[in-house]
This record gives structure tokens, sequence and C-alpha cells, in this order.
């Protein structure tokens, strides 16, 4: 089975103002004499995918079974969203009407009036775990977080934090792995999901705080993208051994940062990606090493399974 840990399937509001000014005028940067202005207003169109069939289509194509949604609450510092109760809503939705496939998460910025309630609101309406951004400006060891993962930890559901550099309008420092550790010491039973593992830059810190928790996975989105090549191939299975070998291979998750819009993501992403990780093995070999098929279906879905309470 394979569950792909890292996805983002976005309707209308569902991303802020801040984010499509800073594609429109990246996209302006790249061509003298574009303007954002005439591009700004069609942005957010490519990206959505209001049914989700996009998303299931592209899911069989790659031979995927099953994907984690994450919705993000921008915070208080972002303009143009729905409200994050509408966005978790519009999640848990598309997961019941997707026959199992999607896995509705929900996303909340510990800083909102309630956050605990409406979290433990959503989990009794269907959410899985959290994704949890603290990017979006707020400290990961707060009062008010800690209260959200006693609230995740009690039912043993996963909280995947965003580590690794941010998007581009967002604060890097606070998505440094290490911010994490704490947590991961306070609440052993947290299945804490470290997003992306760091990517680019913090994948030492990542590991380390992987080591000092028993429920800590490294969730590897990003550090393969569809324009890999074999260098770079060898070096994420340099990673993976590395990860394997060092905390096992029940720590390390599948996943792509896969978004379902028409204009985003190439459509040959997602089996690229997949493919990618089927030659891990191979790789691993070459390199004098073993990646065994059990471990590969931890990589590829099991751990996962596990954390989300899927095991049959
Ligand atoms: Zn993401």
């Amino acid at each position: 089975m394979i569950i792909d840990t890292h996805t983002h399937l976005l309707d209308v509001g569902h991303w802020p103002d801040q984010w499509w000014d800073w594609v429109a005028e990246d996209w302006a940067s790249k061509k003298p004499g574009r303007q954002a202005a005439a591009v700004r207003g069609r942005i957010e169109e490519g990206l959505i995918d209001s049914s989700g069939a996009r998303m299931l289509s592209r899911m069989d194509q790659a031979g995927v079974d099953m994907s984690v949604l994450l919705p993000i609450d921008w915070g208080p510092d972002f303009t143009g969203t729905l409200p994050i109760t509408e966005v978790v809503d519009k999640m848990l939705d598309l997961s019941d009407r997707s026959d199992g496939r999607l896995i509705p998460f929900g996303g909340i910025d510990p800083r909102g009036d309630g956050a605990a309630e409406r979290v433990i609101e959503w989990f009794e309406r269907g959410i899985r775990g959290l994704k949890l951004y603290p990017s979006c400006g707020w400290d990961p060891t707060s009062d008010a977080a800690m209260e959200i993962y006693a609230v995740c930890e009690a039912r043993r559901a996963p909280v995947l934090f965003h580590t690794g550099h941010p998007l581009p309008v967002l604060e890097a420092e606070r998505s440094n792995p290490l911010h994490l550790k704490d947590v991961v010491l306070e609440f052993p039973d947290l299945p804490v999901w470290l997003g992306h593992a760091g990517a680019p830059v913090w994948w030492a810190e990542a590991l380390e705080v992987t080591k000092s928790g028993p429920n800590v996975r490294l969730e590897m989105s990003v550090w393969l993208w569809d324009d890999s090549d074999m260098d770079a191939e060898i070096e994420f299975t340099r990673k993976i051994l590395e990860a394997g070998e060092s905390v096992g291979f029940d720590r390390l998750m599948f996943g792509t940062d896969h978004v379902s819009g028409v204009k985003i993501r190439q459509p040959g992403f997602l089996p690229s990606i997949v493919g990618m990780y089927q030659r891990l093995p191979e790789h691993a070999a070459r390199l004098g090493h073993a990646i065994s098929p059990d471990q590969m279906s931890l990589i590829m879905g099991g751990v996962a399974a596990r954390d989300l309470g899927l095991d049959t």
C-alpha cells in the first residue's frame, strides 16, 4: 500500500493574498516587460481542485492508494482566506466522498481563541491528525501549542510540522526542526511527523530530533522533485540508509508535497517521484547496502498506516 503523507488539495480561499502576490511578482520578475498585475487574478484557479477529482486520478496514475490532505491555518498575519473551520470542513467532505482514499488532517494556529476545543471537535468529526506551520508566526513550544499537542497525544494522532525552508512569504527560522526537540521530549507518545525532514538545509537536525523520541518520523517530501537527476537520487538513497540504519526504517515515510491544481506540478510529477522511491533498493545495492521489501513497504505506507490507525 502506498500512502502519500504530504499533499495539498486547494479550493478558492484556502491560501492567502500574500501568497498570490508573491507568485505574481515572481512570475513577472522572470521576464522583462511582464506585469504581475496581468496574471495576479488568474493564479489561484490554476491551483484549485474543488472536487478532488484531479487528485484522485493522479493518484491512480501513480499507484498511490491514499493521500494525506494538509490544510493550513495561516493565522492572523495573512489576509484573504476563508475561516480555517471552512477549510477543514472541506477536507472532511472530500474525504467522505473519496471512499477513504483522501485522509483529512486539520490545521490550526494555536494563537486563535479556543484552538484546542476546535481541534477536539474536528477529531470527533473525523480528522486523523494535524498539520502545523509555526513559520506562519508562532512559537512551537508556547503553552497554547503544548495544549494542542496534548489533545493529539491523547488520541495517538500524528502532528505533521512543516520543517525546512518555508514558503517564501514566511519566517524561515521557525521551521528549524531543533525547535521540536522539547516537544518530542514532553510528548513521547505523540507521533511527530517532521514534514520535509528539514529540506533542504536541516537534515542533520531532523535526524537528531528523530533520535530524541520513539515516535518521530521523517516525512521525506521535497528532497526529491520530478526534475531530480541520478545524483540527487543517490544522495537521497544515502539519507534513507543513514536514517534507516541509525534510527530504523520504521521512522521514514513517503511524501511528495503534491498539489493537484491544473497549473501546478507537471502531470508526470507523482508517477516520477513514486518511481524514484521504487528505485531505492537498486541504488542501495549499488552503494553496498540493502533495503529489503519489508523496509520498502514500511516507507511507502506501512509506517503512516500504523500512525493513522489504518492497520488491518
Ligand atoms: Zn506542503
